[in-house]
C-alpha cells in the first residue's frame, strides 16, 4: 500500500543557515492517525509547513501520496495541495461575516464542485461532525468547540486524503477539546491519515501513534517501538 507521507533524510536549513530539522525519516501509512508531539522550538511548525507542502525541504526526499514534491513546480504543487490536503489551525480561521454553512462550501472553492453540491457535501460536513443545527449561524455564535467542528468540516468537506492539524484543541477547554480529539478519532476510523501537532503531552498520550521531535529530531516513534 502506497504511503501517504514519506520523509527520507529530509532537512531544513532557514535563510540565515540555522538547521531546525536534521535528517528525518518518516513514513505514515494511510489511515493512520499520529501526533507529532515535542516543546516549542523543535521544529513542529517546520514539519507542518512541510507536511502541508506550504513549504519545501533544503535536502531530503517528501513524497505526498507518492508524489514527489521537489520535483512538482508550484502549481503543481498548490493543486496537490488544494485536492489532497486537508488543514484545521488552532486559530480556526473561519470567515467572520459567512454562515458556517457557506464557510465550510469555500472548501470546495477550487475543486470544480458546482454551487449546488458544494452545498450540499458542506451540509454532509456538518452533519458529520454535529453541527446540523448551527447551519446558518455565524461563527462568533459559536462555542469555540463549535468553531473548531466547522473548521474540521471544511478541512474534511473534499475528503482529502491527509488532515493536518496543528495544534488543534490549543484555544479550547479540555471538555471541548476532548470533543474534538474524539471527531479526528472518528475521521481515522472512517479512514482519514490524520497528523496532530501538539505540544500538549495529555492530547499526545490519546493518540495510536506518537512521534516525538527534539531539536529538529525524532527522538522517539512508539510505531517502531512496538516492533523492537
Ligand atoms: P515549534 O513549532 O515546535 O515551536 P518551529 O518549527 O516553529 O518549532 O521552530 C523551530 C526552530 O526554527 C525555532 O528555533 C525557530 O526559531 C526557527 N524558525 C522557525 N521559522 C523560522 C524562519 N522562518 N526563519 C528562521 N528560523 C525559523
Ligand atoms: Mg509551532
Amino acid at each position: 500500500m502506497n504511503a501517504v507521507v514519506e520523509l527520507e533524510s529530509v532537512t531544513k536549513t532557514y535563510p540565515g543557515g540555522v538547521t531546525v530539522l536534521h535528517g528525518i525519516d518518516l513514513t505514515i501509512a494511510p489511515g493512520e492517525l499520529v501526533g507529532i508531539v515535542g516543546p516549542s522550538g523543535s521544529g513542529k511548525s517546520t514539519m507542518l509547513n512541510l507536511l502541508g507542502t506550504l513549504d519545501r525541504p533544503s535536502t531530503g526526499t517528501i513524497r505526498i501520496n507518492g508524489h514527489d514534491v521537489a520535483g512538482l513546480p508550484d502549481r503543481a504543487l498548490s493543486a496537490l495541495r488544494a485536492t489532497t490536503i486537508g488543514f484545521v489551525f488552532q486559530q480556526f480561521h473561519l470567515s467572520g461575516g459567512t454562515s458556517v454553512l457557506d464557510n465550510v462550501a469555500d472548501g470546495l472553492l477550487y475543486s470544480g464542485v458546482p454551487l449546488r453540491h458544494r452545498l450540499r457535501r458542506a451540509e454532509a460536513a456538518l452533519v458529520r461532525v454535529g453541527l446540523a443545527h448551527r447551519l446558518d449561524h455565524l461563527p462568533h455564535e459559536l462555542s469555540g468547540g463549535e468553531r473548531q467542528r466547522v473548521a474540521i468540516a471544511r478541512a474534511v468537506v473534499g475528503e482529502p486524503a491527509l488532515l493536518l492539524a496543528d495544534e488543534p484543541t490549543g484555544n479550547l477547554d479540555s471538555s471541548s477539546g476532548g470533543t474534538v480529539l474524539e471527531l479526528l478519532r472518528e475521521l481515522h476510523e472512517t479512514g482519514t491519515t490524520v497528523v496532530v501537532i501538539t505540544h500538549d503531552q495529555e492530547v499526545a498520550a490519546r493518540l495510536p501513534r506518537r512521534v516525538e521531535l527534539r531539536d529538529g529530531r525524532i527522538v522517539r516513534d512508539s510505531l517502531l517501538e512496538a516492533y523492537r
